[in-house]
């Protein structure tokens, strides 16, 4: 491994850290010697340089990764062994967390609190359970009336690609590297261009930890026309796994349909949270504030549209905007800072078009709006329409919407009449309506009266163009291996 310590100095900006791609064991530049900026969204200037990776250099990084699949030690160690070296690694990331949680506030704005409180521990958590769980969870034996047995065995897929977005970006990347690993793959990361310097980190701590070269490689790149697009196109990948917008997964799913290459896509959503009259409103108004403004809304489960009951509307929407505008704005690497900036400016335009349309929607924005730089605060509209853009689009930024309703099958409709399924929220004191609202929400996950709590072994994932398939647990499992049913005879037949 190459100590990457290349820097080089933006006119009269800070110096620039170099990351490589990870290719073999190698911290390498691309074979077309190009590089690209990180921007910092806070000071607007850049404080990365990475290898801008094309076609080649992700080829190169899927023969690596075949190759250590292929002929290497990875595949063939028992669960056991591996998952000595993956806590290795999470040890080692629990002992780099302020260098981690750096990478990814710098890169896109998350305040630190978040990134060093968060995003690192539950990072190292995720490495640590998919290599207990690869380790120690039984397969399934079938006991048969004629005289056989059958058991399943989970062999590694082999090669698989990760490709990941920016606003979790270590977070989002270990539930997919980690089960991937676990179960004996190898991986090809490609993260987003947006926050790529932890992937970086991570694959030279994955070194150190004693994985074997070629094992998880990283490259470094775009979408389409790049790095992204060739990965998702070379016939030696076996899995693909991609996290992102929905309309990114149809074009990977198209890509991969190419090699019959199986995906899993986590995709876009519009999470709806339903307050109903009963609920605890200390709680309600909290979480919703959580689910909504954490990360400056940059989050696939954000509480995006609120539904209250008309009897608690005025009551809660006056303690929810109270809340929002006691949210501090500042620099991300202030421990004081609540909510950053939005990650780029192109995200940034994207979410003020959102905010300078708010009359065309119907309703009424009563707090928030944008600030300096690419900050926006937290902003509120009241009753828009439910066919406005507002309300059925991800608008992926600090910006919530407030309806009343009135009946549980009204609300339980609302909810259900969106393109996307990724989760919800329901405040209730309720149990039966609990249930009962629950078993009738079309999405992946449903919270009750909290947001953002996640078994590992429980299913991840959303319905409708929200995503196809599942993660966690043994969810990952069926996704990174290839289940195989060995039958054996036990007595030889009665003559
Ligand atoms: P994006 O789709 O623009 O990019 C995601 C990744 O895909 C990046 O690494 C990008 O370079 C790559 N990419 C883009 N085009 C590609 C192509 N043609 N071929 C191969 N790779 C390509 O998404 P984003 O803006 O980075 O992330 C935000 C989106 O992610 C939001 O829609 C959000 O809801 C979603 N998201 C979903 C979940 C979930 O678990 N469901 C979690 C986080 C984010």
């Amino acid at each position: 491994m190459t100590d990457t310590a290349i820097s080089d100095t933006a006119s009269g900006a800070e110096e620039l850290h170099f990351f490589g791609h990870i290719i073999d064991g190698e911290e390498v530049a691309s074979l077309s010697g190009e590089s690209f900026l990180s921007v910092d969204p806070y000071t607007r200037r850049p404080w990365a340089r990475l290898a801008l990776g094309g076609r080649a250099d992700a080829d190169r990084a899927v023969a690596a990764a075949r190759r250590a699949f292929d002929s290497g030690p990875w595949p063939r160690m028992t669960a056991g062994e591996r998952r000595g070296i993956i806590h290795r690694f999470a040890d080692l990331i629990e002992e780099h967390a302020d260098e981690l949680a750096l990478a990814d506030t710098r890169d896109m704005g998350k305040p630190i609190t978040q990134s060093r409180g968060n995003d690192v521990p539950r990072t190292a958590m995720n490495f640590r359970f998919f290599a207990d769980h690869a380790a120690l969870t039984p397969s399934e034996v079938y006991p048969m009336d004629s005289g056989h047995h059958a058991y399943t065995r989970y062999d590694p897929a082999g090669v698989v690609v990760a490709i990941a977005p920016w606003n979790f970006p270590m977070m989002l990347e270990s539930w997919k590297v980690a089960p991937a690993l676990a179960w004996g793959n190898t991986v090809v990361l490609k993260p987003a261009e947006d926050s790529p310097t932890s992937a970086t980190i991570l694959a030279r701590l994955a070194l150190e930890a004693g994985m074997p070269p070629g094992v998880f490689n990283v490259v470094h790149g775009y979408g389409p026309d790049s790095a992204g697009q060739a990965l998702t196109e070379n016939p030696d990948v076996d899995r693909i796994t991609f996290t992102g917008e929905s309309a990114t997964g149809k074009i990977i799913a198209r890509a991969a349909s190419s090699n019959l290459t199986p995906v899993s896509l986590e995709l876009g959503g519009k999470g709806a949270n339903v307050v109903f009259a009963d609920a605890d409103i200390d709680n309600a108004v909290d979480w919703s504030i959580r689910a909504i403004f954490t990360n400056a809304g940059q989050v696939c489960l954000a509480g995006s549209r609120i539904y209250v009951q008309r009897d608690l509307l005025e009551q809660f929407t006056r303690r929810f905007v109270a809340a929002s505008r006691a949210m501090r704005p500042g620099d991300p690497k202030d421990p004081a800072t609540q909510i950053g900036p939005l990650s780029s400016e192109i995200h940034y335009e994207k979410v003020r078009g959102f905010i300078d349309t708010i009359a065309e929607s119907g309703g009424e924005k009563i707090a928030g709006g944008y600030g300096d730089g690419w900050f926006v605060e937290p902003t509120v509209i009241l009753e828009p329409l439910e066919s406005s853009r507002h309300q059925r689009e991800e608008i992926f930024g600090p910006v919530v919407t407030i309806r009343a309703f009135d009946t549980e099958d009204e609300v339980v409709d609302l909810v259900n009449d969106s393109p996307f399924g990724l989760n919800a929220m329901v405040f209730t004191e309720n149990l039966s309506r609990a249930h009962r609202v629950s078993s009738r929400l079309v999405v992946g996950t449903v919270w009750v009266n909290c947001f953002f709590i996640r078994d590992l072994r429980a299913p991840f994932g959303g319905a409708k163009q929200s995503g196809v398939g599942r993660e966690g647990g043994t969810f990952s499992r069926e996704f990174f291996t290839e289940p195989k049913a060995v039958v054996m005879q036990m007595e030889p037949p009665a003559h």
